[in-house]
């Protein structure tokens, strides 16, 4: 049997963690280790729902180990730096996304996809160097490798930072990398919740021309007049659909629900980028003809590098980018894993860590 986590590192912490796959949360007493010399210690004062918190509880995916903390847009205030950090100091702004450790010395690291290391260190629920598990954001505090740490820019609040840790740099790096950040291309985003509606932000602040592509018609006005999407297509619509064949220069498609691909690659012009962030979790069924002809590309995209992260923070201040949130008490965390399996949140859940979560509770 391991050490407890309750004393297992010097510090004190506390949290709110899932001990089983009902992935029912309640109040978690833990530890965090002490700061090291490369390590910022803060305060988290904000941290969202990520959709990948739901599947992790429950241990959809097949590896969560329990007691699981989720939380990877965490977002908070320094309180100590170890002596060799040369970023931050104690008050900064900062925030962790996904990954806390990866091995600085592959090709990814080398090329700053730590996202892509073969030995990335997630924020929760995997083995950490020192053998013990990582513990995520719905929690007091957090110790992190300044080289993982993201500084907020003052010009974006903690709360609207924390979601473009995960949502926001998901949808931003294939973009980029795609090259879909020129103005005037014609963007389609597949899907409509925390990561599409971050897309349609971000594609509409590179001047990009954006349609939304939906199953809900009801999605509509919300699209276009709140979010800013230039159009909207209803994906069972086969005449809207059909209008639109071949006119899109790429495509994010965000939905991690089994849906068909052939309608969606023949919106995508000759040459075009179809590109999947979203996780269905069976394999997708995609007739080679649907892309040899027009010699189309599909490919997929996992969050970014912190070196593009911290770009994809920096730009979003600029541009006024942010996430649209819904702030909540953390003991309202269960029940707003049950909203968010309905899709009942505009757009993204984010909880007041700072003011809600208490350590007597
Ligand atoms: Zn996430
Ligand atoms: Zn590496």
């Amino acid at each position: 049997m391991a050490v407890q986590p309750e004393v297992e590192h010097p510090k004190k912490a506390f949290g709110w963690a899932a001990r089983d796959t009902s992935g029912v949360l309640s109040p978690f007493q833990f530890s965090r280790r002490e700061t090291g010399e490369k390590d910022v210690a803060f305060k988290v004062l904000y941290c969202g729902i990520c959709h990948s918190d739901l599947h992790m509880v429950k241990n959809e995916w097949g590896n969560s180990i329990y007691p699981l903390v989720p939380g990877h847009e965490v977002a908070g205030e320094v309180t100590e730096v170890g002596s060799k950090v040369t970023k931050f100091k104690v008050g900064d702004r900062v925030g962790v996304g996904c990954m806390v450790g990866s091995c600085h010395s592959c090709q990814s690291c080398g090329d700053d996809l730590e996202n892509y290391c073969p030995k990335v260190i997630l924020t929760y629920s995997v083995k950490n160097i020192d053998g013990t598990i990582t513990y995520g954001g719905y929690s007091d505090t957090m110790v992190c490798e300044e080289h993982f740490v993201i500084r907020i820019p003052d010009a974006l609040s903690l709360e609207a930072a924390a979601p473009l840790l995960c949502a926001g740099i998901t949808v931003y790096s294939p973009l980029k990398y795609f090259g879909l950040d020129k103005p005037g291309l014609h963007i389609g985003v597949v899907g409509l919740g925390g990561l599409g509606h971050m897309a349609v932000k971000f594609a509409k602040a590179f001047g990009a021309n954006v349609t939304v592509i939906s199953t809900s018609p009801n999605k509509k006005k919300e699209a276009i007049e709140h979010l800013g999407a230039d159009s909207f297509v209803v994906s069972r619509e086969q005449d809207q659909m059909q209008a639109l064949m071949g006119t899109f220069d790429g495509i994010i498609d965000t939905v991690s629900a089994q849906h068909p691909l052939v309608p969606l690659l023949a919106l995508v012009k000759n040459h075009g980028k179809f590109v999947m962030v979203g996780a269905p979790e069976k394999p997708l069924e995609v007739p080679a003809f649907s892309i040899i002809a027009g010699r189309k590309t599909i490919s997929g995209s996992m969050i970014g590098g912190i070196k593009e992260t911290q770009e994809m923070i920096d730009f979003a201040a600029k541009h006024c980018v942010k996430p649209d949130i819904e702030i909540i008490a953390v003991d309202y965390v269960n029940t707003a894993m049950e909203r968010l399996l309905k899709a009942d949140v505009k757009y993204r859940f984010v909880i007041d860590i700072g003011n809600t979560l208490k350590a007597s509770s």
